[in-house]
């Protein structure tokens, strides 16, 4: 498991700095402060940062979730086409994205990094990891979660790696699960799909593939969908809402939806859910087969992402229903409610589009506009990289 101080594995390439650096930005409350209930910093941590393990004391009553991500720089990001921000709050957004689907409450990341060791040597390279914490501590702050751990060492293969395990929290018995679903529920998402995939292909058209290794150290030209939206320090400004839909850049900085999952839970609004994380073909197929149930879902009733409908470098890949139904990396949830449930047509903000029912079998059908019934096939990508 992590050594939960930050290691010493990049001695004499400013390690300790770094570490001093997180340890300050983080602003994490002292042991004492936190033990004694305050509100100063996220709930649940007791002890963050600086000895040999963190502490975390979840809520009474509640059971501990954990999760876990790795980020790999060629597979899951690559750095001349994510700003150094955006892989920061991905890193993490993918781990919280896990928690909302369970209905959970964030208590505490953990973070191992590796870093080439020109990261540490240069001043771009220096830059390109102080903005990513950046967008990784403001995506946490957003979410109630504290960093409270981590390690670091010097990448041997010239490539970023990080690592982040995401624990939280839920009221003991009550974590919402892929499997609890059953026959004449029906299918509910949040917000719109196929938006990350269209915005990665428009990325992907106008960027530079195979460009410079630190793109912060050059101006970034040539990204249509964020041109006039990029502040100086690469955030987008102002930052999207931590709820609410569309997600203006649902691939650069996708919102995870732990105040819908939170409410699902706690209105016990849904028999299942999962978040959607490699499209919603492939994470429906993880429900019904958890669930032992098949589905139906309409095509017409989806919400596509505004940037699928319009984005012309999307639609040279792939149609709008494509990116919706295979897409990946909205992270929205998809949820599956009794139909003797009212579910309300907004949770914290995010619109909520009934798509289907779940019906006995094991099926999988898609209904298209014509009302053609055709086998919903399993296409969520494996990671870009990996596709292409
Ligand atoms: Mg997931």
């Amino acid at each position: 498991m992590l050594g939960l101080t930050m290691k010493r594995a990049m001695r004499g390439l400013g390690e300790l700095a770094l570490i001093e650096r997180i340890r300050s930005g983080w602003g994490h409350p002292g042991a004492g402060e936190a033990a004694r209930g305050s509100s100063g910093g996220a709930h649940g941590v007791v002890l963050g940062i600086g000895d040999d393990c963190a502490i975390l004391r979840p809520p009474r009553g509640h059971e501990v979730l954990v999760t876990t991500d790795f980020t790999l720089e060629g597979r899951h990001f690559r750095r001349d086409l994510h700003p150094p921000e955006s892989v920061g709050h991905r890193a993490l957004a993918r781990g919280l994205s896990d928690l909302a689907a369970m209905g959970a409450r964030p208590l505490a990341a953990f973070l191992s990094l590796a870093l080439p060791g020109e990261m540490m040597r240069t001043r771009p390279g220096r830059a390109w990891v102080r903005r990513f914490f950046a967008g990784l501590r403001g995506l946490a702050g957003r979410s109630g979660v504290e960093l409270a751990g981590g390690d670091t060492a010097e990448s041997p293969c010239g490539l970023v790696l990080a690592d982040i395990v995401l624990v939280g929290s839920a009221p003991a018995g009550r974590a919402l699960r892929r499997g609890a679903a059953h026959p004449g529920d029906l299918l509910y998402v949040t917000g719109e799909l196929g938006g990350s995939a269209a915005e990665l292909a428009s990325i992907r058209l106008a960027g530079n593939p195979g460009g410079p290794s630190f793109p912060a150290s050059r101006p970034q030209t040539g990204w249509p969908i964020l041109r006039g939206s990029i502040a100086k320090g690469g955030l987008p400004s102002p930052m999207p809402a931590f709820e609410g839909s569309p997600v203006p850049h649902p691939q650069l900085y996708p919102q995870p939806r732990l105040a819908v999952g939170l409410a699902l839970l706690r209105r016990r609004l849904a028999t299942a859910s999962i978040d959607l994380s490699d499209g919603l073909s492939t994470d429906l197929a993880h429900l019904c087969r958890e669930s032992g149930v098949g589905a139906e879902v309409s095509a017409q009733s989806l919400p596509i992402h505004p940037l699928a409908r319009k984005s012309p470098g999307a639609l040279q890949l792939a149609g709008a229903l494509q990116l919706a139904l295979d897409g990946g990396e909205d992270y929205e949830l998809l949820f599956a409610a009794s139909p003797a449930t009212r579910v309300p047509r907004r949770i914290a903000g995010v619109p909520i589009t009934r798509i289907g029912a779940l019906v006995s079998g094991r099926a999988i059908t898609l209904i298209d506009s014509t009302g053609r019934r055709l086998p919903l096939k399993v296409g969520g990508w494996e990671h870009f990289i990996k596709r292409h």
